[in-house]
Formats: C-alpha cells, structure tokens, sequence
C-alpha cells in the first residue's frame, strides 16, 4: 500500500538511537566464525515458537485485550515469556497496542501503514514518541508490581537468557539460537503491524484496512486472521472457524483443561454474522483508504496535468459512485426489510 497519510512532525525514526537495534541484524553473520550445529538451529526453532507464544496469547490476547483471565502467578509467567522476545515490557507494549486498535488506520493510529510501510513495519517504535509507557492506557495493570518491575527492567530476562545460552551452548548457541531466532521473532510479529493491514482477505467491513491472511496466521501461531482480530478483539481465538489454524488459541485451549487459563472469550454468532463483506455492503475502511490514495494520486497528477490527470480523476469518480451504489443497494435491503416487518404488524 502505498502512503496516503501524512505523519505528524514528531512521528519519525530516532536514527542514532536505531543504531543498536539496526546493529543487531548484523550479529547472525558471525556465523562465518562460529559455524552453525543442529542443536544450535533446533534451540533457535523452538525460541521463536516459545517466545511468539508468549507474545501472541500472552502481550496481545491477555495484557493488551484481556480475552481471557490468569490468576496472580500464571500472569508473571506470560509477562516474563513475552519479556523474553526484547520486544521491550510488557505494559508498553500492550498499552500502545490498544491505541492501535482505539484508532486502527485513522491519523492518531500509531502504526498504520497509511504512513507507510516501513513506518508500521519498524519506524514507530525508533521513534522517541512512543518510546514511553502509556501508562494512561493500561491502568488496568499498573497496580501490579511485577509487572511495573519487569515493564521497566524489561532487557533483563532477555540478557539472562543470552548469557545462559552463551555459558550452555557456545558461540553458535548464541549467534543462531539466541540472536537469529529474535531477530526472525521481531519481523514475524512486526508483519501483523504492517503486511496483515495490506495483504489478505476481508471477511468483515471493518473501519480499517485489517486482513485475514494465512501465511501470516501460521508464522505468528494465528495472528495473521487479523481482519477477524479487529472485528471483535475480545475474542481469545482469532480464527473464527475449524480451518483457521490459531496455535495460540490451540495452547489456551490445552492449558484451560488444566485450570491454569479460564474465561475463555469466543464471538458470539452475532458478532460472526455483523458486517460480513457480502455484495453491497459498504466497506468503510477500504473506501477511506482508496479514496486518500486517489487523492494524493491526484494532486500529484495535477501537476502534470493532460490525459494522466483525466485519467486518475475518473479513477476516483468511479470508485466514489460504486461507493454510492453499495450504499444505494444497503438502504434498498433496509426499504424491503422495513416493509416487510411493517406488513406482519399489520
Ligand atoms: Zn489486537
Ligand atoms: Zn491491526
């Protein structure tokens, strides 16, 4: 998708303090010196799997979403596992997460990729703006100081973890295991922010550009139904049917037989057949953003003006009038839906 939105002067990368994140892609190269061992890619599959597990049921469903509960100790055990993935603490994370959804591709949205690409892959958390806690945001679990300790301390786990792999393992635990194993986890969970708001189907008109993408849903254990995710979040699974593969929900799942998670929250067949993407449903928030980009599409085509201007000009029109058309057909459905209640009144 390409940009139609406009970023606030404060939305931009912070490039010196970048450097280390940045730095860090460079560390699996050192393989030339280390050499990779099977037990080394072996411990680096299953850090990624462990650690996005506790991202994805852990940071996102329970802290950022609460679609199911803990008790006390299960809590710090999420928090700790999702701590372990250096994707910073976990009330930042979770509190600038439900920002996302509070305006999910409008201005105030912090990661939309109608910013751009690279800013909702990576660019918005190198930026000083939203490099602090919103504590405003997650209130909810601020009272507890575990959680606030290892918010703030949140390289610690992570370093332990490195350390002990280094001691256990050697170099090539290290470099492949520990470090190459991160750095695929970050871009795994970072494509939710940026490829799942641009590629994939939508089954629900949703008020953002939100997709349901499967390949996506099998490198997150079940993220990539993101569409679904932003129709109804309080939902625990976020695969809404049997082929949907949901992983993490999967584990949930498995854990709740055993009383360590209860609560779980599925959506209601109401929720499942709301604003279903049928012929002449308006979808809202594919509109707005066509419509920006054909704006911006636009503008700049007026500069060159001629046949290239009449052209977009009559691309915009005619996405405007399939949108009236969609709306025309939307209040025909209510005109007869509405006669008929009115005639088995009578
Ligand atoms: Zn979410
Ligand atoms: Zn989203």
């Amino acid at each position: 998708m390409a940009m139609d939105m406009v970023r606030n002067a404060d939305e931009r990368v912070n490039w010196i303090a970048s450097i280390p994140f940045f730095a860090m892609h460079l560390v699996p190269f050192l393989i030339v010196f280390t050499g990779i061992t099977w037990g080394s890619v072996v411990l680096c599959a299953v850090l990624y799997v462990a650690r996005m597990f506790f991202i994805t049921a852990g940071y996102h469903r329970y802290f950022a979403h609460r679609s199911y509960k803990l008790g006390r100790g299960m809590q710090f055990v999420m928090a700790l596992g999702g701590s372990l993935a250096a994707q910073k603490g976990v009330l930042w994370w979770a509190g600038h997460h439900r920002d996302h959804h509070l305006y999910a591709d409008q201005p105030q949205d912090i990661h939309s990729p109608r910013k751009g690409f690279w800013w909702s892959h990576i660019g918005w958390f190198l930026s000083d703006k939203f490099k602090a806690t919103p504590e405003d945001r997650i209130k909810d679990f601020t009272m507890y100081p575990e959680l606030v300790w290892l918010d703030r301390y949140s390289l610690v786990p992570p370093t332990i973890l490195a350390l002990g792999i280094f001691l256990v393992g050697g170099p090539s635990a290290l470099v492949v295991g520990f470090f190459l194993s991160t750095i695929l986890l970050y871009h795994g969970v970072f494509t939710i922010n940026s490829l799942a708001h641009v590629f994939g189907n939508r089954r629900f008109a949703t008020t953002d550009t939100s997709r349901n993408n499967w390949l996506l849903a099998m490198i997150t254990l079940g993220e990539g139904w993101h569409n679904n995710h932003h129709h109804y979040r309080s939902s625990t699974n976020q695969g809404f049917y049997w082929w949907e593969f949901d992983v993490s929900f999967y584990v949930l799942k498995a854990l709740s037989v055993f009383g360590l998670v209860r609560g779980i929250r599925k959506p209601p067949i109401e929720a499942l057949m709301k604003k279903r993407i049928v012929k002449g449903v308006f979808d809202r928030g594919m509109f707005e953003a066509r419509f920006a980009k054909g704006i911006l599409a636009l503008e700049r085509a007026k500069a060159r003006g001629g046949v290239y201007y009449e052209k977009k000009l009559r691309k915009l029109e005619k996405l405007v009038a399939r949108a009236k058309a969609s709306a025309a057909e939307i209040s025909q459905y209510m005109r007869t839906v509405q006669g008929l209640r009115a005639g088995r009144i009578c």
